[in-house]
């Protein structure tokens, strides 16, 4: 198809690779490519989906695969077939045919993932962001082929195109420069486009993002039913992280404090990092463009999300960065971070989670995919950190091999009982990582992320995960395993005397510790973990049938073992039951925390034993 802006000289058409069979005409001369050759001659395309034959007898000199050439139509057969002749032009204008027509080029349209320094471009992009600095104006290109920055001067600091926004679709002219190693074009000439035109560029872009975001086909790393079963969910926040990353949107990853949080976390954040590398020259993408930090409270506190968005926001305002996304690893399934979400919600930044807490309801208004064992039938013992390095994978496969003993370890940090722990500790076995030596990594990972409090040790962690080149890891591990080790027994010698034992009507033992007064408060193990290895000593004492609580001023935290306990209901009921007692907290059904005004504690305890002790006993599982 032709209009009346047709130059009157010898024109040269580029098919758009939106355009079809319909949109060539007989007579026209295309760029195209050669993409086969056969004994009769060559296959040239003219975009990604209409192509046709040059006859061997046409052929002056042979063509190579791959070679850029100019061709004529010289005629479209019934059976849709191009019959092409090898056209030679010198002085020619160039036009470029979209589905919905044709437009002077002035040039050819250069995807931007291909762009060179010192070239003359036009290019047409949406624009992810815009942010004005004391000289021009720059807006961040994206067309699905990469992403670039292209600077327009009008004065300093003075906005220029005002009517260009986030979100528009614009076609750029200008020379490609250099500035400070990233390529960036000078702005001649911008032309905001609107209506069909713009919607097509945005629907390129969307189209080739979705392509480029696909994550690969993969198996789970072991034989898993409910691995299986969330795989589409996993391969779908894969998707969505991958779409961010291309679309130079920030990542943005809270997990829990503990060895299987942060086995979470630095799988996802090794698996985007190489995924950065290959989609961007910018060393520092990885501090820009990621960030990961765990979250003291088992969710997303109020204090977390506002620091997270203000660093977001004001990376908006000073360098341009698009909204991220936030990724609640181990972490963000339960009611207590439905107040965080709907702060993000309010700023349109989607949620992503995956984790293995028992989750409720409530979240799923908020979150945009939600990745857990409970969803599917399955439980806690398949931990985040084995559902996070499969999400690794997902999300960039080059990962894979420094990241397969990190499941067994992520496991081991959650006491992990799952069917396909065996699997993992002989993945990490394979490795070279023993199952002792997996447990002691785990062990100085739980320390380590005490003495993080809220940053993400980003090295450090990696060298006890032993995920990133180091001559540490052998010297590390053992030292913060021993220091581990020597801080427990220094907590449990003291508190061990101060336990109230006693033994319930249904034959199980309650064992009650106040861990406000006899242990050393602020520092590790803090009191659930210390609780927790004074359970395990009962349960082993007693060989069974025992409930741990340890109270503080304000709270207690509950381990049970053979007793049909369910932490979360015991909640709902205590908040029905006591009033202003303020009672909230939950967990899973058997390791979990309860808080409540300090004034009320008396009652809260009294309530929470007498319903201990009307729960049945268990079967022994252990
Ligand atoms: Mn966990």
């Amino acid at each position: 198809m032709t209009d009346e802006t047709e130059p009157e000289g010898p024109v040269l058409y580029h098919l758009d690779d939106s355009c079809g069979i319909e949109d060539v005409e007989e007579g026209n001369a295309y760029a195209g490519y050669v993409n086969g050759t056969a004994d009769y001659g060559v296959f040239v395309s003219l975009n990604d989906s209409v192509s046709g034959l040059i006859h061997e007898s046409n052929l002056a000199s042979p063509l190579e695969v791959g070679e850029e050439t100019k061709v004529r139509v010289e005629e479209i057969r019934d059976d849709g077939n191009l019959s092409l002749t090898p056209v030679h032009m010198h002085d020619y204008d160039e036009m470029y045919v979209g589905s919905d027509g044709v437009e002077e080029g002035g040039g050819e349209r250069t995807p931007l993932g291909e762009i060179v320094e010192g070239d003359e471009v036009t290019v047409e992009a949406e624009v992810l962001s815009v942010r004005q600095t004391g000289g021009p104006t720059i807006f961040t290109l994206a067309d699905g082929t990469g992403t670039v920055d292209a600077a327009a001067f009008v004065g300093a600091g003075e906005r220029a195109y005002p009517e260009v926004d986030e979100g528009d679709a614009v076609r750029i002219g200008g020379e490609v420069e250099s500035r400070e190693g990233d390529l960036q074009i000078e702005t001649e000439e911008l032309e905001l486009l609107e209506g069909d035109e713009g919607d097509d560029v945005r629907r390129r872009l969307s189209e080739a993002l979705d392509e480029r975001a696909e994550p690969p086909e993969l198996e789970p790393l072991v034989d898993s039913e409910i691995l299986r079963d969330l795989y589409p969910a996993l391969r779908r926040v894969a998707k969505r992280v991958r779409r961010a990353v291309l679309k130079d949107r920030p990542v943005v990853v809270r997990h829990h404090a503990d060895a299987d949080g942060m086995a979470s976390g630095v799988a996802v954040e090794r698996a985007v990092f190489s995924l950065l590398d290959e989609v961007t020259d910018d060393p520092e993408a990885q501090y820009h463009r990621f960030s990961r930090m765990p979250s003291r409270a088992p969710f997303y506190e109020m204090e977390d999300v506002t620091r997270d968005l203000n660093y977001a926001l004001k990376d908006v305002e000073r360098h341009g960065h698009p909204k991220p996304v936030v990724l609640m690893l181990d972490n963000g399934s339960t009611a207590e971070d439905a107040d965080a979400y709907r702060a993000l919600e309010a700023y349109d930044i989607p949620v992503f989670v995956v984790d293995h807490h028992s989750p409720d309801d409530v979240i799923e208004t908020y979150v945009e995919e939600h990745v857990n064992p409970y969803l599917e039938g399955g439980d806690y013992s398949v931990t985040s950190g084995m559902l996070c390095v499969e999400l690794a994978r997902l999300i960039e496969p080059s990962v894979e091999d420094e990241l397969l003993h990190v499941p067994a370890v992520a496991g081991k940090g959650d006491h992990s009982e799952a069917s396909e722990m065996e699997e993992y500790v002989e993945l990490a076995r394979e490795q070279g990582y023993d199952e002792a030596h997996v447990d002691d990594v785990a062990d100085a990972l739980d320390y380590e992320s005490y003495q993080l409090k809220y940053d993400d040790g980003r090295h450090i962690i990696n060298h006890i995960l032993d995920v990133e080149e180091n001559d540490v890891h052998d010297e590390l591990v053992p030292h913060l395993k021993s220091l581990a080790e020597e801080a427990f027994e220094r907590q449990t010698d003291a508190a061990r005397p101060q336990i109230d034992e006693i033994s319930l009507p249904n034959g199980a033992t309650l064992c009650t510790l106040d861990v406000e007064n006899y242990t050393h408060k602020f520092t590790f193990p803090g009191p659930g973990k210390t609780t927790g290895r004074l359970h395990d000593e009962k349960v082993e004492e007693h060989d069974g049938n025992v409930v741990t609580v340890g109270h503080g001023p304000d709270f207690c935290v509950i381990r049970a073992q053979g007793v049909g306990i369910n932490i979360p209901e015991i909640v709902d009921e205590l908040q029905d039951e006591i009033e202003g007692a303020g009672v909230d907290g939950g967990g899973h059904l058997v390791v979990g925390s309860i808080k409540f005004v300090q004034g009320m504690k008396e009652e809260v305890l009294e309530t929470l034993y007498s319903k201990i002790a009307d729960a049945p006993l268990k079967e022994q599982d252990n």
